[in-house]
């Protein structure tokens, strides 16, 4: 059987990617992307676009978003896919989580003109393609342009992660909303990159006890940010929970992205993809 190339987790420079979801259509056309979503940070701008440039180029498409949630004193993300973008609840909520960036990005740049780095909120604000979402990849990027690190992992790394210069504790969505705005608005809401957390054992089984008891279907097994030892680790978890499985580079930038759009390893064939329950919600063809 031909298995699906599904790119279903990627950026734009709507939330803290660097190209318009016009050009990143293109790029995961040509990398033999057959099943696309876009999923911004908190927004839902540039749905649209990326549904008719998926369109026009014959690619399938699922509606994508990514939400921050705080759980447990962290930082979770949820991505939500095939839910109807013009669901009134959903686009609330995401206007709420949002709401915090701006005042939060000033602060930030008042911690780190304490460690001597002057000007930060006007050099990220160059980066930014949408004023409502201003993120800490855009300081990455002025932090390396201005000579202060060589990457913007080393910025994160030195400046940007809890206990740092640059870190402002942010309070995001609860995971109840996020996985509801999705579920309700037709979708199916997925625990991102699984691997990245800094949860104990027993603080990431409540993750997904709590997740699936909010109504939560999926979980991201092939991801850009997982080692090879975490897509059999988390195919493990899917099994173990019931949850269909998916697939995504989380590709930001052709210069700041490992992985590119359409290159992970195909889905283990013992996992049920989470577009095989999202058929009835694909626009356009796949395959
Ligand atoms: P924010 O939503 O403003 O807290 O920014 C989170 C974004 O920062 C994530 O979506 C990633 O794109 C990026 N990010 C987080 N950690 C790192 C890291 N260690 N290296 C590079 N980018 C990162
Ligand atoms: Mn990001
Ligand atoms: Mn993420
Ligand atoms: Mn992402």
């Amino acid at each position: 059987m031909h298995l699906l190339n599904a790119d279903l987790h990627s950026h734009s420079n709507v939330s803290d990617g660097t190209l318009s979801p016009e050009d990143l259509a293109q790029r995961a056309q040509e990398r033999g992307v057959e099943l696309w979503a876009l999923t911004d940070h908190d927004e839902l701008g540039g749905q649209r676009r990326a549904r008719e440039a998926a369109l026009d180029l014959g690619m399938g498409y699922l509606t994508g978003v990514e939400i921050s949630v705080s759980f447990l004193h962290q930082t979770v993300h949820i991505v939500g896919l095939g839910f109807d973008a013009d669901d009134e609840a959903l686009q609330a909520g995401l206007a709420a989580t949002r709401g915090g960036r701006l005042q939060r990005a000033h602060e930030m740049a008042a911690g780190l003109a304490k460690v001597g780095i002057h000007g930060a909120f006007e050099g990220a604000l160059r980066y930014v393609g949408n004023p409502d979402l201003i993120s800490r990849t855009h300081f990455a990027r002025f932090l390396v342009e201005a000579g202060h690190c060589p990457d913007t992992h080393s910025v994160f790394r030195r400046y940007l992660t809890e206990g740092l210069p640059g870190y402002v504790p942010t309070r995001w969505a609860t995971l109840r909303d996020a996985v509801g705005w999705i579920t309700e608005a037709g979708g199916i809401a997925v625990i991102a990159h699984p691997g990245r957390y800094r949860f104990t054992p027993t603080e990431e089984y409540a993750l997904f006890t709590e997740f699936i008891g909010h109504g939560g279907r999926g979980v991201e097994v092939m991801t850009g940010s997982h080692s090879a030892a975490e897509h059999i680790r988390y195919a493990d978890t899917a099994i173990e929970f019931g949850l269909l499985a998916s697939r995504g580079s989380d590709f930001h930038s052709p210069t700041e992205s490992r992985t590119d759009l359409g290159a992970l390893p195909d889905l283990p064939g013992r996992l049920t993809p989470v577009w095989q329950a999202l058929a009835a919600r694909v626009h356009g063809n796949v395959g």
